[in-house]
């Protein structure tokens, strides 16, 4: 297998592991365990985040991606035993209908169902195209055979439990990936290929290199505590956004000029837009007024760092996104360039 390819087996991995902001152990675990597996010794933050040293030496820099993603929490159970919902981070509720889902209950006990609009059917209800979906029209129906809320309440289910969507992973012959989630676990897994390349000592560091895996951006606060106290920069590595008016597509790795929170670091920014060009990668800068980052998270908690953000071109992001792998070789590409340059530090 190449790097190419253990990263794409990565990200499988990660992308079927359920990780909605609140229930991120399991998607920490295994970040962890792949960090172990090559040598690394990362530990947990009081709030899940996961830090890892990669070693090097000066003027420290901290590589964010997110682990946490999109998901649900059963909000209340309907007399009839079906589920409404909150959301958990961000998204149209459109892009959720008839989607697969598995339920968490707090005693470790694991359902699936499926959401669906409370008049779903065709034949039935004949405005169903119409619905305005929200969280009344919209409710998860359990595959168990229960009819009422006594009956979901013997499973284990009720207000507070975990709700994650089905990510219907897929990497094609093509490199082309369809996936919920690839924000921001198509960065997590370009982040992991990196720590493998500076275990096989093909990377090396030109000053000190951490990894940060984040569990509540979706939230916004991912970054908002427990970063290496020496660190000087942030990199948030995180999804591109495609779609009107942008340059970046899924092959590209996207350089965010400015986005909700205002400007990047100017000098940051300006050297890696440099080393885009001197490597001939395929990217695009571009500003996303409606997108904040785990970097933006770093600054308004109060860190004194400079900041920056990149990552793979994703498309129809907080849905049934669509990503490419020669996005994150991009994304890989440009990042070993600059945690390998020296004329930022
Ligand atoms: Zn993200």
């Amino acid at each position: 297998m190449n790097d190419r390819e253990w990263m794409a087996e990565t990200l499988l991995g990660l992308l079927n592991t359920p990780s909605p902001t609140g229930y991120t152990h399991r998607a920490a675990e295994r970040i962890e365990n792949t960090l172990r597996g090559l040598s690394f010794q990362p530990e947990r933050t009081h709030k899940g985040n996961v830090v890892c040293c990669l070693g090097g030496e000066g003027a420290p820099l901290a590589l964010s991606a997110h682990v946490d993603t999109l998901g649900a929490m059963v909000r209340s159970v309907k007399p009839n035993g079906r589920l409404r919902l909150c959301q958990i981070g961000g998204y149209a509720w459109n892009s959720i209908e008839n989607e697969n889902v598995r339920v968490f209950a707090r005693d470790g006990r694991e359902y699936t169902g499926c959401v669906y609009l409370t008049t779903p059917a065709t034949h039935v209800f004949r405005d169903m195209g119409s619905v305005k979906r929200d969280d009344t029209t919209m409710e998860v129906v359990l595959d168990e055979n229960v009819k009422d809320a006594q009956g979901v309440k013997a499973l284990g289910i009720g207000p507070g439990c975990f709700v994650a969507f089905e990510p219907r992973a897929c990497i094609l012959p093509s490199g082309c990936i369809k996936s919920r989630h690839l924000d921001d676990k198509a960065s997590s897994a370009v982040l992991l290929r990196l720590a493998k390349a500076v275990a096989e000592g093909a990377v090396k560091p030109a000053r000190r290199l951490y990894l940060i895996f984040t569990v509540h951006e979706e939230v916004g606060h991912g970054a908002s505590a427990g970063l290496p106290e020496d660190t000087q920069d942030i990199l948030s590595v995180d999804m591109g956004c495609v779609g009107d008016d942008l340059g970046c597509d899924e092959t590209m790795v996207s350089i965010c000029a400015k986005d909700s929170r205002g400007p990047y670091n100017y000098e940051l920014t300006s050297r890696l837009i440099e080393l885009a060009e001197e490597n001939g990668l395929r990217y695009a800068v571009d500003i996303y007024p409606a997108y904040g980052s785990d970097a933006d998270a770093a600054l308004s908690a109060g860190y004194d760092l400079r900041h920056a953000l990149i990552g793979p071109g994703v498309f129809a992001s907080h849905g049934y996104e669509r990503g490419h792998l020669d996005g994150l070789e991009n994304t890989y590409r440009l990042l070993t360039a600059f945690v390998q340059d020296t004329k930022t530090i």
